[in-house]
């Protein structure tokens, strides 16, 4: 089944001048990112982003982590492509992460690991609609 799924390029591999790279791994991979752009959030729009982890010990370092410095929303479609990113992002935690993943590749910890992919399709709808508006989701 066509899906489409939320993927961000996070400030760390921004920073490092990773989003090519990244960009190339997914489109290699046979998604499509159909819509993308680059933008701040401020620590209020990061604390929402998460929202469902706001009871863990890491919220308050993974908002403020996410709102210091550009990152990349994208719209990843294709079939089956909610399960598809995840298993090409790899592992959350980036030393843990498979050989070839992008948190291999580009990420460095639990934390810092280059990218995020929504994890069904509910959260992916909700996701998409947090960054992108109803016309450039045609
Ligand atoms: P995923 O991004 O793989 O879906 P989660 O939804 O569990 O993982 O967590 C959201 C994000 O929070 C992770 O991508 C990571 O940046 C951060 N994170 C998760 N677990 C931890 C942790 N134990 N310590 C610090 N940051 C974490
Ligand atoms: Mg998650």
């Amino acid at each position: 089944m066509i899906e489409r799924t939320l993927g961000i390029i996070k400030p760390d591999a921004v920073r490092a001048g990773n989003s090519g790279k990244i960009i190339d791994i997914i489109e290699k991979s046979g998604l499509e990112i159909v819509a993308m752009k680059k933008i701040s959030l401020s620590k209020d729009q990061a604390e929402v982003f998460y929202e469902v982890h706001k009871d863990k010990p890491f919220y308050d370092s993974l908002t403020k982590f996410m709102s210091d410095g550009k990152v990349v929303p994208m719209v990843i479609q294709g079939d089956d492509a909610i399960k598809r990113y995840r298993q090409i992002m790899g592992a959350t935690d980036s030393s843990k992460a498979e050989k070839g993943t992008i948190r291999n590749l580009c990420g460095t910890d639990i934390e810092h690991n280059a990218v995020h992919g929504s994890d069904a399709p509910e959260t992916a709808k909700d996701e998409l609609g947090f960054f992108f508006c109803g016309y450039e989701l045609i």
